[in-house]
């Protein structure tokens, strides 16, 4: 893979508990191809010379945070969509590795399919985002093809890589029980799968959309319950369990 030591980190934030296993620093990556309907961090769609960092001087600062990561926590890579730098983000998470710190994923699945396995081959963990599993409705949702997240997953299943599914849960769009029977039957025969986590929709972006001289795309569309965002997570992980019994 062509080198590139040079890239765009709009932010890092420490102590992290959520965005993958143990205690973690994220470093958003901007720069964003796709346009989810849903997405509240628009802001994070173009890159600015004022990101500019190199892989050096990243992984200097990530270091300084060694001693929290512990057993299990390390480093998250997220967005934006990390993969939009390729080369960087390459360069950055063998770094990483080469100091002894985990590296996990945040990603869409969506990039350049000639780099996905050089990427694959420095990742410990992928936060893996379903955005939709039938072409015409991924694209409304995210205004790119589907074939290219499904390359990732296929090659994320080869290189053995630990996955945490996450789904962003619209009302009116995926908080149905038979969008959970999908979900079942797609995630179901993977291999690796650490946790599988439904991600209730908010509306706390909608005012970033105005400081880009944006219309919101999802303007009236309520936050998702979090209770029944939690109804449905249950019944999706009870359903993949029983379909592996069965299997
Ligand atoms: S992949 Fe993430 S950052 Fe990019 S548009 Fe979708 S939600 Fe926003």
């Amino acid at each position: 893979m062509k080198q590139s030591r040079t890239g765009y980190v709009r932010k890092l934030e420490t102590m992290g508990m959520v965005d993958g296993p143990g205690i973690r620093t994220i470093a958003f990556l901007s720069g964003c191809p796709l346009r989810c309907l849903f997405c509240h961090n628009p802001d994070m769609w173009r890159t600015d010379p004022k990101d500019a960092i190199t892989v050096d001087e990243l992984v200097t600062k990530l270091k300084r945070y060694k001693p929290y990561y512990g057993e299990e926590g390390g480093v998250t890579f997220c967005g934006g969509e990390p993969l939009n730098q390729p080369e960087f983000l390459y360069d950055a998470m063998k770094a990483c590795k080469a100091e002894g710190i985990s590296t996990c994923l945040d990603t869409s699945g969506f990039g350049r399919v000639d780099t996905f396995d050089d990427i694959l081959s420095v990742t410990d963990t992928i936060l893996y985002d379903i955005k939709g599993l039938e072409e015409k409705k991924y694209r409304e949702m995210t205004s790119a093809p589907l074939r290219v997240t499904q390359q990732f997953l296929a090659k994320a299943q080869e290189h053995g890589v630990n996955i945490w599914i996450r789904v962003v849960i619209v009302p009116g769009f995926h908080d149905t029980y038979e969008y959970m029977d999908e979900l079942a039957e797609y995630i179901a025969p993977l291999n690796n799968i650490e946790r599988i986590e439904l991600l209730p929709y908010h509306t706390m972006g909608v005012n970033k959309y105005e400081t880009i001289g944006k219309e919101y795309p999802l303007d009236g569309v309520p936050a998702m319950n979090k209770d029944t965002c939690m109804e449905l997570q249950k019944y999706l992980i009870s359903e993949v369990d029983r379909i592996r019994k069965e299997a």
